[in-house]
């Protein structure tokens, strides 16, 4: 029986004593080890890493059955040093006050190391969602909005939320509505939520935008042949040997970006049970077999581990948890085969395992780089609501037509004739999901050189080095808008 427990002893002895702490007092740690190592005023510092609203909700929602049920909510915004803030909301028995503090916070980090301009917040509400019908999920989410609203924790320039942990599109779509049904922001309602299916105001490309940057994020570290070699691992992709924990949106579009990238994917993790295979899983496979069968257990030429959490100890190289928090523990990380450990949920490595892992030289992707792709994603969206157009609308054939004039001419004057196939590809102007995997791309791409070259810097580790990245964009911000009044 674990417990939970404030903050104070030395790092190291909590899980060792029996305990656990909460992932609001390990995201601290974590901003402390960081926030030591750098020369800020102490008092910017506080500021930085304190959480600056709490909005804790308890309402009734009718059963189908007539009964009346009381449903627990939270929405926390951790900082509004730009604004808006912006987090996913979650619908789990999990969910505390602590958890979505932490959430909040990770969130605020990650849109500092990605260069997007919110602050951080999260949302979370204590369900099961397998326990409920779709009308009464739609209800609960209704009603969660509403007074969202009414305490003015939602809007455009005020709070964003998105998907996360048991929500998605359609539970975004029923926020955007209700929104836009009870205030009187018409012309900028659709911006008071992300995620949203592409016919109602949502962007093409969001929905995989967590596991695709998951991937960018893992291919760019792969790619540097010398810290590969410290770690006995050949630079690039193809054929690195990849375990995936949850095989939801995050997990499930990860791994298949990887697979298509060359990566085998030797073993997979889910709520039921995990499998594992030397030579290989087809992901979309898994997803059919478990589609018709309710579980990934049994498929062809795969064997079945004796328990799910078996996956995270199997001989790979890359091990993506992409479920939930907490998986990674004092426990199990001595255990760990992985080399790299690349963080696509949030807060899947306790901080004592993290000591663990640093200290077994395992390279560890931290969660506030890793899966920052689907807020990234949601700022395009947030952009192409408020602006009202789609990205690539303006200039996609003005784009085509002029490539295919640059392309005739190049012909004409080299005195070549390319296939039609080539034209194609060479005069294809960008419609909405090229610019959306494009912005994507980039960014991750030069927050991963961000961190690196902090971390080399300081010879720290890359959590502390993206955590650093954060603390110091924060801090300036800070000193350039100054305090208020
Ligand atoms: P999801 O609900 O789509 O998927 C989670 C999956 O994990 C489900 O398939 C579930 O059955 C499985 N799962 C649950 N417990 C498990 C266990 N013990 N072992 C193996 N599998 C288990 O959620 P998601 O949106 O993919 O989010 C997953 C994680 O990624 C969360 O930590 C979330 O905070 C984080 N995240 C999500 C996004 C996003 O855009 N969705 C963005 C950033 C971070």
């Amino acid at each position: 029986m674990t417990r939970r427990v404030a903050m104070g002893r030395a790092p190291g002895a909590w899980e060792a004593a029996g305990m656990t702490i909460s992932l609001w007092d390990q995201v601290c740690r974590q901003f402390d080890r960081a926030a030591a190592g750098t020369r800020h005023d102490p008092g910017i510092l506080a500021q930085i890493r304190v959480c600056n609203h709490v909005h804790r909700i308890a309402f009734p929602i009718k059963r189908d059955d007539g009964s009346v049920e009381v449903i627990h909510g939270w929405r926390a915004e951790h900082s509004q040093h730009k604004l808006p803030t912006k987090g996913g909301i979650r619908y789990s028995m999990l969910v505390d006050e602590d958890e979505v503090m932490g959430l909040a916070a990770l969130m605020t980090y990650k849109c500092a190391i990605v260069d997007v301009p919110f602050g951080g917040a999260k949302g979370g509400i204590r369900i099961s969602v397998k326990d409920y019908s779709t009308a009464e999920l739609e209800r609960i989410t209704r009603r969660y909005t509403a007074e969202l609203i009414n305490k003015n924790f939602i809007g455009p320039g005020i709070d964003v939320p998105a998907p996360d942990f048991g929500t998605g599109p359609r539970e975004m779509a029923w926020i955007a509505d209700t929104y836009q049904a009870i205030t009187s922001n018409k012309l900028e309602a659709l911006a008071c939520v992300t995620g949203k299916p592409v016919g109602q105001g949502g962007i093409r490309g969001r929905h995989e935008a967590t596991g695709r940057g998951v991937y960018f994020g893992i291919r760019e570290a792969v790619a540097v042949a010398e810290d590969m070699a410290k770690l006995g691992l050949a630079p690039g992709l193809p054929g690195k040997r990849v375990v995936v924990q949850g095989l939801g949106n995050v997990g499930y579009h990860a791994a298949k970006f990887l697979q298509s990238a060359g990566a085998v994917i030797v073993g997979l993790a889910e709520f039921e049970g995990a499998i594992a295979s030397a030579a290989g899983l087809d992901v979309d496979a898994v997803v059919a077999h478990r589609q018709a069968r309710g579980s990934i257990l049994g498929f062809a030429n795969a064997i079945d581990l004796p328990h799910r959490d078996a996956a995270l100890e199997l001989d790979c190289d890359i091990l993506v948890p992409a479920a939930l928090e907490n998986v990674i523990v004092a426990d199990n990380a001595p255990r760990i085969a992985a080399r790299i450990v690349a963080e696509a949920a949030n807060g899947p490595v306790t901080a004592d395992a993290d000591e663990i892992l640093r200290s077994r030289g395992v390279m560890v992707l931290p969660d506030i780089f890793l899966n920052a792709g689907g807020v990234v994603v949601s700022y395009f969206e947030w952009l192409k609501n408020l602006s009202h157009v789609r990205l690539g609308r303006m200039d996609k054939r003005f784009e085509q037509h002029a490539l295919t004039q640059l392309v005739g001419a190049l012909q004409r004057a080299t005195g070549t004739r390319l296939s039609p196939d080539e034209i194609q590809v060479l005069t294809h102007g960008p419609d909405e999901q090229d610019l959306v995997n494009s912005g994507l791309e980039e960014t991750m791409v030069n927050a991963y050189q961000e961190v690196t070259t902090i971390a080399r810097r300081d010879g720290s580790d890359l959590r502390t080095a993206a955590m650093t990245s954060a603390i110091d964009k924060i801090a300036r911000t800070y000193q350039d808008l100054g305090i208020f009044p």
